[in-house]
């Protein structure tokens, strides 16, 4: 037996002098504390000072009768283990008594042995339950803590923009007020777009949660969608004056994806490299071949991330906490995305990083050939 459970308490309610006193020798050798009752409405009293785990109750009691002491135990602590001690007539009113609420039931005469098998499955089942339980409380918990994060983070930017607006709606037609106007209209601008930007990051993450995202896999050379990147991204690495490098190697490099969920994943690499760099520095995506897998990896030369925060970046709505990370804006939901994704197209994710110096986050996609194609396909899909 545990020690954990050597301190716990049992009540045990019975007339029978004989019946308390074994029962009492029984329970203590197992460690427990025991308290006795010679009759019910003392019993349930002790029951709701002492707040036992075990209960153990006669069935045939004059006054309150073990039937009723065991429907208001139940009452009391419904996850309280229930004990019914019954002589052989009476072993139709102990199944009775399972209905209300008892675990289990024990015929007399019984054996130490006997009553300790049943008293620790009760117990056993009681500890089940309640990790049951402490696991929905804890969902519950974070489920709550969740819609009202996301309505805070809704919130905020939208009440900006509200204020913004209603001083506008006041403002005069001076000179001053056309400077004043033309710039709280850009604020307002920059709030709605970090709304519509979480707004789409959120939908994003749960589309993937729901394993809709990634639909249909098909063969494709990962060598010409990283030759696409610098026309697409070159104008935001340029206006970050961030320069940007596509170094793969010259081998085919075919892997089973769903092309708009990999550029998800890569898009959100490639914007983190250049927001989070710094002026004059470089972003450089790498492809190259290792054994059965193609990795995949995003350079930068940026702030870093400091190492004993590295662990939370992959939650969901985590940013980091530091002062160069502080000014830059974003919704903390991109690497949650991406560690998503990779897991739905059977690859993974890492990154190194050295504070100040840059950040390199690595892809391992599996490598498709002739003989790993199919099972692999039906595996992604
Ligand atoms: P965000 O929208 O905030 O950029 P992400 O989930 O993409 O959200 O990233 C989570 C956090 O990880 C960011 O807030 C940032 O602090 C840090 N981070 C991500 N990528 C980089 C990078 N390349 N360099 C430095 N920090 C990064």
């Amino acid at each position: 037996m545990s020690t954990e459970l050597q301190a716990e308490r049992v009540v045990v309610i019975d007339d029978d002098h004989a019946m308390r006193l074994s029962c009492r020798q029984i329970l203590a050798k197992m460690g427990f504390e025991v308290d006795v009752f010679d009759n019910g409405a003392d019993g349930l009293d002790g029951v709701a000072r002492l707040k036992p785990v075990l209960v153990v109750v006669d069935l045939k009691m004059p006054g309150i009768g073990g039937m009723e002491v065991v429907a208001r135990v139940h009452e009391m602590d419904a996850e309280a283990v229930i004990l019914v001690i019954t002589g052989y007539a009476t072993i139709g009113t102990a199944v009775e008594a399972m209905k209300t609420g008892a675990y289990d039931f024990l015929p007399k005469p019984f054996s130490p042995d006997e009553m300790r098998v049943i008293v620790h499955r009760g117990l056993e089942r009681r500890a089940l339950v309640r990790e049951a339980r402490q696991l929905r409380d804890d969902q519950e918990q974070l489920r709550r803590r969740f819609v009202t994060f996301v309505s805070h983070q809704l919130q905020s930017p939208l009440s900006a923009v509200h204020q913004y607006l209603d001083v506008l709606k006041r403002l005069g037609d001076t000179p001053e007020a056309a400077a004043q106007r033309a710039q709280w209209l850009d604020r307002c601008l920059t709030r709605t777009e970090e709304l519509q930007e979480l707004i789409r990051d959120w939908l994003t993450l749960s589309r993937v949660e729901a394993g809709n995202f990634v639909r249909s896999t098909e063969p494709l050379d990962l060598r010409g969608v990283v030759a696409e990147i610098p026309q697409r991204y070159g104008d935001r690495a340029g206006a970050s004056q961030v320069a940007l490098a596509v170094d793969a190697t010259a081998e085919p490099c075919p892997v089973l994806a769903d092309r708009k969920a990999l550029d998800v994943l890569l898009d959100n690499l490639v914007v983190n490299g250049i927001k989070y760099n710094r002026p004059g520095g470089t972003l450089t995506v790498t492809l190259a071949l290792h054994g059965n897998e193609i990795r995949l990896s995003v350079a930068d030369t940026g702030i870093g991330i400091p190492e004993a925060q590295r662990e939370f970046l992959f939650n969901e709505f985590f940013r980091v906490h530091s002062e160069a990370a502080s000014s830059i804006p974003g919704t903390g939901l991109g690497l949650a995305i991406c560690k998503r994704i990779a897991a739905e197209l059977g690859a993974t994710i890492e990154v190194e990083s050295r504070e100040g110096e840059g950040t390199t986050f690595c892809v391992a996609l599996p490598l498709v050939t002739q003989s790993t194609e199919a099972p692999v396909a039906a595996a992604a899909v």
